[in-house]
């Protein structure tokens, strides 16, 4: 069965068209510009990438061209929609509602709008492509993966934080964290690869891309993670600033004379890495490439970068009473070497011997640390439209995935 995967931004759609059995990806590409003017890039698996520039006032016009480009004459992948067998649409906030994936019906659709406060730029994008979608094909059986999910098996004591409890009563404030697609896979692939029971294990996934989360993975279960109520918090990540003194934000307020939503803003989009090597790049090729020509700023922020991720490797690892493997994942995570030197040459206390040779491998599943170090080091290239197509599958089937 083929699955179309969609990812709808507020004004961007990425797709991938997923066959399931053979777990190929039969086209993909984006819409860019919804809204604005946009522009759609379309790249079947047998065909080179083309882009064409189309009017597209709304997601829906948007998810009209994938539906042409993919049955296009030429360069299309399949005939009708009748070879559409489901659509799994990545919903970043499940809020508290959603601890797993769904099938989409009205109730979830209500549902999905009631965690709107909690990801006012995602989740609103996400319900415009859900709606969008059951506009163009209406037959089709379609299902939320959120970002949010995997962490719901978090206790108390990891997503509570230390404020007044009412703000939980009332606003269900706390932690949330995302990237929960790319943790559950990259830690069950873990398991497979290591050759040992997913429910055994002590797991800790470095997601760690323009976006970048930790999570703590114990027996099969996400007990921790460093993102919070909002991606901002944890890391410091290409353009957010992660953990910080909340104090800070009244200082630069009035130090800088903004709005609460400016300072927001400069949290957000100028901070962690691109701040820190004075607007250079967020891009850690850049980064490297100045720390290699002698730019301080720059090796100050990859360093700190990596020193922030051990640290958090080293609380995880306390809140596990232990760790069996770390796993490596996402733009940097995948293919930053050096990155991943910097982050284990700190934490040898662990168990861990490092093996340098090995750990030069980009972008491929690799084991990095010596055979007989205790705690194995691993990357594994995360595949989140392939998770969501399966758990598309498996909920239309009726199956866990
Ligand atoms: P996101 O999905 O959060 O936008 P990705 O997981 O795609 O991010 O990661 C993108 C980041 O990965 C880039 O900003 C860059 O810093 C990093 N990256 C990609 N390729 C490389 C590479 N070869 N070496 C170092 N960093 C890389």
């Amino acid at each position: 069965m083929n699955i179309l995967v969609l990812n709808c931004g507020s004004s961007s759609l990425k797709f991938q068209l997923i066959d399931s059995e053979s777990e190929n990806v039969l086209a993909k590409g984006i819409c860019e510009r919804i809204g604005i003017d946009g522009r759609i890039s379309y790249a079947p698996y047998n065909s080179d990438k083309e882009t064409v520039f189309k009017d597209m006032p709304t997601h829906t016009e948007a998810i009209q061209y994938v539906l042409d480009a993919l049955m296009n004459e030429k360069s299309g992948v399949i005939k009708s929609l009748k070879e559409v067998g489901a659509v799994g649409h990545r919903v970043v906030h499940g809020g508290e509602k959603f601890t797993s994936s769904v099938i989409i019906d009205e109730e979830v659709k209500a549902a999905i709008e009631e965690c709107n406060d909690l990801a006012p730029l995602h989740n609103p994008a996400n319900l415009l492509g859900i709606n969008a979608c059951q506009k163009l094909m209406p037959d089709v059986p379609m299902a939320a993966v959120f970002d949010t999910a995997f962490h719901q098996t978090m206790p108390p004591k990891a997503y509570m934080y230390g404020l007044p409890y009412e703000y939980y009563e009332k606003y269900r404030l706390r932690r949330y964290g995302f990237h929960g697609t790319s943790h559950s896979y990259v830690s069950k692939r873990a398991a497979q690869l290591l050759g040992k029971p997913y429910d055994e294990l002590k797991t800790i996934v470095c997601h760690l891309g323009n976006g970048a989360s930790l999570s703590a993975v114990k027996y099969g279960k996400c007990v921790d993670t460093s993102m919070g109520l909002t991606p901002l918090e944890g890391l410091i990540m290409g353009t957010r600033c992660g953990d910080i003194d909340p104090s800070i934000i009244e200082f630069i307020a009035n130090k800088e004379n903004m709005g609460i939503s400016e300072v927001m803003t400069v949290l957000n989009k100028e901070s962690g890495v691109y701040g820190m090597s004075k607007r250079l790049s967020s891009d850690f090729r850049d980064l490297w490439k100045a720390e290699e020509e002698g730019n301080r700023y720059a090796a100050i922020a990859l360093e700190t970068f990596c020193y922030n991720v051990s640290k958090y490797i080293g609380s995880y690892a306390a809140a596990m009473n232990g760790v069996d493997d770390i796993v490596f994942t996402a733009g940097v995570g995948e293919n930053d070497f050096r990155v991943r030197e910097g982050i284990c040459g700190n934490i040898e206390y662990l168990g861990i011997k490092f093996d340098k040779e090995a750990n030069k491998v980009r972008g491929e599943e690799a084991v990095i640390s010596m055979p007989d170090s205790k705690v194995k080091l691993l990357v594994i290239p995360t595949n989140e439209e392939l998770a969501i197509a399966r758990e598309t599958v498996a909920l239309i089937s009726g199956h866990s995935a």
